[in-house]
């Protein structure tokens, strides 16, 4: 069966991600309509304002400008992720978006710079960075901005404004012929012998039938859950916080937004604070195992930087993923789909390549069991590797502070994590697999900052020769230092490149 009507379940920023998107797809003389349904009255979760790198890209395939896209969202750019207090009460150290130094001699830069310590450069690792030397300078350029070809690249991401983002899309989907309709869906029918979504009803009686449907609805699953049945696989053992409550700031105490995103430990859980142009998003993510919510939010007003600008916004959840993601003829994206908690800021970035896969997936022609298995496969894969590394930041701990922490220093995790931290331990390796988003760099800095120190390193790194490896790291340094100091401030090159309108 041929697809020639899409239904998009849910407008959040799944929701209208998915539009702006498969909009592309519209052609005239094409036989394809796509219509997005949302409820005004049921609204979306309004909090998810943090990127990484990968959703660069995302404005090529969208067609659009960075400086349209960043301008309509308010949003700043982010070199990485500031941790604090969470190896130890008092710690801090940035996951950075790129690489720690490059590869000499064919030998990974952990195992040249371990080598290094142990003849006596007690230089950390951070000065190797781009990122981390310009987070803590808080300066900002992008790589396109250079005029000599020598100098490191720059890898960065956004923070954006949620809601505006989804308003930049929703006129950008309508422009590219997707119709949005208002309603709350009553009910969703299934065809008893094939299983398929076949049409759904709104509240006004108003019946849309569909060949393709993507689930866009948020917590409830409405498709993927409520009408298939689909079962979820729960993660709460590992990753045990279940609450948040979100509260945006102004940003009247005149500091400049940070370009990155701090996640500050606390008794049970973490805050975030993601800088924009016009204000600050924070939150309070925590278990309600081990704290309330009326102290959670306590907490979280006790460290604002500025006044609130809105109501505290309360949320529960369930860390887990549903047991399919792709089931017959419905797709699910965003937290229909399943949901972790936002330390490593990786749901849009799943909801980009959700949108990714389907796409590149998608044959007008129809359905086939290859596509829902490849999906499904590739999809499931995607969400351990980022569970595992979530799991890292609660047990590579050494906080004793609370029943919380002790509960996650003590917890069993799964295996494959057990193996990365050991083999880390043992001589600085890190294996990525299986295309795994997080990088040899972003193990090593969440493993040595929260006290996986390196014991020793590959014997490879013994056959360099000292003096001309020592001249090639004071090289790198010197022009990473140089490249910094010829950055403007962060706060100057966002209002020159994409102030709001
Ligand atoms: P929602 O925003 O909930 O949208 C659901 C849509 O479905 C709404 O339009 C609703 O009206 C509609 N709907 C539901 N039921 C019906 C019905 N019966 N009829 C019609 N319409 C219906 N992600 C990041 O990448 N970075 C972050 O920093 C980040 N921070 C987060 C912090 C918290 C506390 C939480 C909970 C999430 C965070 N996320 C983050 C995740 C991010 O917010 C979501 O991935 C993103 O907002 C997508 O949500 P959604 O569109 O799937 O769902």
């Amino acid at each position: 069966m041929g697809i020639e009507k899409i239904i998009i379940v849910g407008g959040g920023t799944a929701g209208w991600m998915a539009a702006a998107a498969l909009s592309r797809l519209n052609k005239p003389g094409r036989a394809l309509s796509i219509t997005l349904v949302e409820s005004e009255q049921i609204g979306t979760v309004g909090v998810g304002e943090a990127t990484i790198p990968p959703f660069v890209d995302f404005n090529s395939l969208l067609g659009v400008t960075e400086q349209e896209m960043m301008a309509a969202a308010q949003a700043t750019f982010k070199l990485g992720i500031q941790f604090v207090n969470w190896g130890n009460q008092g710690d801090s150290y940035i996951h950075p978006f790129g690489a720690y130094g490059y590869t000499m001699g064919g030998i990974s830069f952990m195992q040249v710079w371990h080598k290094f310590r142990e003849l006596g450069d007690k230089r950390p690792i951070q000065v190797f960075n781009v990122e981390t030397m310009a987070a803590h300078f808080g300066k900002f350029s992008r790589t396109a901005d250079y005029t000599r070809d020598d100098l490191p690249p720059v890898n960065y991401a956004y923070h954006l404004d949620a809601g505006r983002y989804a308003a930049f899309l929703r006129q950008l989907a309508h422009s590219r012929g997707v119709v949005r309709r208002e309603g709350r869906v009553n009910d969703v029918a299934v065809d008893g012998e094939s299983g398929f979504v076949t049409s759904i009803t709104l509240d006004d009686g108003h019946t849309l039938e569909g060949d393709l449907f993507i689930d866009c609805s948020g917590f409830r699953g409405l498709l993927i859950e409520q009408a298939l049945e689909t079962g979820y696989e729960d993660w709460s053992h590992w990753l045990p916080c279940n609450r948040a409550v979100a509260l945006p700031c102004n940003r009247d105490d005149g500091s400049p937004p940070s370009p990155f995103t701090r996640a500050t430990a606390h008794s049970a859980g973490w805050q975030w604070h993601v800088p924009l142009q016009h204000r600050n998003g924070n939150g309070h993510v925590y278990c309600s195992e081990y704290m309330g919510d009326d102290e959670a939010h306590g907490i979280l007003v006790g460290n604002l930087a500025g006044k609130p600008t809105a109501d505290p916004n309360f949320l529960r959840f369930t860390t887990g993923r549903r047991k399919k993601f792709w089931n017959r003829n419905v797709v699910a994206l965003g937290l229909s789909a399943g949901f972790m908690e936002p330390l490593e800021s990786t749901s849009i970035h799943l909801i980009n390549t959700g949108i990714d896969k389907l796409m590149a997936m998608l044959s007008l022609d129809g359905i086939t069991p290859a596509m829902e298995s490849t999906f499904n496969r590739l999809t499931g894969k995607e969400y351990a590797r980022i569970r595992d590394f979530l799991i890292l930041h609660y047990n590579a701990t050494q906080r004793d502070d609370s029943e919380f922490w002790n509960y996650c220093r003590n917890m069993s995790v799964p295996d494959t994590l057990t193996e990365k931290m050991e083999i880390f331990r043992t001589n600085g390796l890190v294996f990525r697999e299986e295309d795994e988003l997080f990088t040899e760099t972003s193990w090593a800095a969440v493993m040595m900052g929260q006290g996986i120190a390196m014991q020793g390193h590959n014997p490879m790194a013994d056959v360099l020769d000292p003096a001309a490896t020592r001249k090639e790291l004071d090289e790198m340094e010197k022009s990473i230092r140089f490249l910094i100091s010829q950055m403007p401030t962060h706060e100057q090159y966002v209002s020159k490149y994409c102030p709001a309108p």
